[in-house]
C-alpha cells in the first residue's frame, strides 16, 4: 500500500458587509473573507492539500480567479475536484488535520459544525477530521484569516476498486471475489 502526504495553506482578507463561510459552514459575524469565491479559507487549504498529495498542482490551476464562473461560488465544488483527482490517481482520504489562525470569531464553539462537514466532504469518519484555530498572538493578522491543512492519503485496494467497478457494471459479487482469488485470467 502506497501512502501520499499533502499542505495547504491559504490567507483571505476580512471585509465588512458579506457572509462568513469557514469549513463550508456559514457562521455569524460582523465581517466574512473577501476573495473571488465564497472565500473559504479552510475549504481552500484543504483542497490544496488534496491537489498537493497527488502533484496535481493547485486550487488556481483548477479554478483561475480571472475566471467569472467562480465569482461567489461554493467552495465545496473546489474540494469536489480535488477529490476527484485523488480517486483518478488511485487514492483515498485516511485522515486531515487543519490549524486555522484568527482574531475572531472564537471558532471552538463551531468546531463540531465544520468537523461534520469537512468530514462528509472527505467522505471519512469525523474522528479522522482535526479543526483547530488560535488567535494571532505577535503577526499583526487581525485583519485576515489564515488555514494550514495537512492530510494523508492511501492508495485504494484493487479489491475495492474491482468491487466498484463491478457494482458500477452490475456483475456479481462472487464473480469479482473469484476474479481476487484467482489473481486474474492466470494469462500473467
Ligand atoms: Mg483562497
Amino acid at each position: 500500500m502506497s501512502m501520499r502526504i499533502g499542505y495547504g495553506y491559504d490567507s483571505h482578507e476580512f471585509k465588512a458587509g458579506v457572509p462568513l463561510v469557514i469549513g463550508g459552514v456559514k457562521l455569524e459575524h460582523t465581517h466574512g473573507l473577501a476573495g473571488h469565491s465564497d472565500g473559504d479559507v479552510l475549504l481552500h487549504a484543504i483542497t490544496d492539500a488534496l491537489l498537493g498529495a497527488v502533484a496535481a498542482g493547485d486550487i488556481g490551476s483548477f479554478f483561475p480567479p480571472s475566471d467569472p464562473r467562480w465569482k461567489g461560488a461554493d467552495s465545496a465544488v473546489f474540494l469536489a475536484e480535488a477529490m476527484r483527482q485523488i480517486e483518478a490517481a488511485g487514492y483515498r482520504v485516511v485522515n486531515l488535520d487543519t490549524t486555522m489562525i484568527l482574531a475572531a470569531p472564537k471558532i471552538v464553539p463551531h468546531a463540531e459544525r465544520l468537523r461534520a462537514r469537512v468530514a462528509e466532504l472527505l467522505g471519512i469518519e469525523r474522528s479522522c477530521v482535526g479543526i483547530k484555530a488560535k488567535t494571532p498572538e505577535g503577526t499583526g493578522t487581525d485583519n485576515a484569516a489564515i488555514a494550514h491543512a495537512v492530510v494523508l492519503l492511501e492508495s485504494i485496494p484493487l479489491e475495492s476498486m474491482l468491487e466498484e467497478a463491478a457494482v458500477a457494471v452490475g456483475v456479481e459479487d462472487e464473480q469479482v471475489s473469484s476474479v481476487i482469488e484467482g489473481g486474474g485470467n492466470g494469462r500473467h
